[in-house]
């Protein structure tokens, strides 16, 4: 969503929680990061930390224009990293695996929120307990953008989603690259070890050129994935997944995800806007109803009144019943599709 609106819902957010405790500055850093990503990502013996959350400067969007693929900022906005957008990123998968995924995200940045850069001490205890709001930041990003027309389907509110896939046929080969880094089992400590390790499994000349210019990126990359992972691997002890039936719509309820290549560019700026939530009667209120929700369990963790695990079940419960409740007829469908309700 177009970056000033996060900033203006976040405002209006914050108005209900008087007396507030939160690291306001730490929030709109993770607030904006989804759409602003140059962090940077480094082992620490055996495991991945972020070690700078650093959000890049909005002059960086330009590159955008000069494409580098495995920049977090390519990715972000237009490749794997769009769930974090509440957005499809792959037409051939169904609403569920885009909903599950999401939610398995924002579960790793619920448990990272309470846990910081403590998150691979063991065993995590509440002595280990150490809040960082730049992670309630993002999932409170991957909420709001999941109230955008851009983004999402959702009950009750026309929708056009032009079909444009210009940009698709660009992605194979590096897509390619990506399946392989992704499953790497065993760490790899350098860029040069992992070239030699892609050498292995790319051996046309032109394939072996692209990933010898790019190698310093697609390390980058190669350690997202690592620590991706390895969240994933403390965060799933945090919570129990409930498998809800949901047979009953309600109003404004997601029924699909949107794929940013079939958009125009024009197209998903123009829905991008705050302006769009606040067309339709009741949307921006339960939107930001569910934003409350999340933060209010934040600050009851961080002031001691939740354990981790009591929060994150409770975040967890609030995703699946409220933010992502979708019908089970159609977590069937296919994301991306030409929805014209218009
Ligand atoms: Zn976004």
């Amino acid at each position: 969503m177009y970056i000033v609106g996060h900033y203006i819902i976040l405002t209006e957010l914050l108005e209900n929680f008087k007396e507030n405790t939160f690291d306001i500055e730490r929030l709109r850093q993770g607030l904006l990061y989804p759409d602003l990503p140059c962090g940077k990502y480094e082992f620490q013996g055996t495991k991945v930390s972020m070690v700078d959350k650093h959000v890049c400067s909005i002059k960086d969007i330009k590159s955008l224009l000069h494409t580098n693929y495995f920049k977090p900022l390519f990715q972000s906005h237009r490749g794997v990293y769009a769930f974090l957008h509440s957005m499809s990123w792959d037409p051939s998968l169904n609403v569920k695996q885009v909903r599950d995924k999401i939610i398995q995200y924002i579960m790793n940045f619920v448990v990272l929120s309470v846990y910081d850069d403590n998150i691979f001490k063991k065993p995590l205890r509440n002595d280990l307990i150490k809040s960082n709001e730049f992670w309630i930041g993002i999932v409170l990003h991957i909420i709001m953008d999941s109230y955008s027309k851009a983004h999402t389907i959702r009950l009750n509110i026309p929708t056009k989603t032009p079909s444009q896939k210009y940009f698709l046929k660009h992605k194979a080969f590096k897509d390619e690259i990506k399946n392989v880094l992704i499953n790497i089992k065993n760490n790899i400590y350098n860029p040069q070890e992992l070239k030699e390790v892609l050498f292995t499994k790319f051996d046309k000349e032109e394939e072996r050129i692209y990933i010898t210019k790019r190698i310093k990126y697609i390390y980058a990359t190669y350690k997202m994935n690592v620590f991706d992972k390895q969240i994933k691997n403390v965060s799933k002890n945090f919570y129990k997944k409930k498998s809800v039936k949901v047979k009953t719509k309600n109003t404004y309820d997601i029924t699909n995800f949107q794929y940013y290549n079939d958009q125009k560019s024009l197209y998903h700026k123009q829905y991008d806007f705050l302006l769009y939530v606040r067309k339709y009667k009741g949307l921006y209120e339960r939107m930001i109803q569910e934003c409350k929700v999340v933060l209010d369990l934040f600050k009851q963790v961080k002031e001691g009144h939740l354990t981790p695990k009591q929060y994150a079940n409770q975040i967890y419960t609030h995703l699946v019943s409220h933010t992502f409740h979708i019908a089970d007829d159609d977590l069937k469908q296919k994301t991306g599709v030409v929805y014209d309700t218009q």
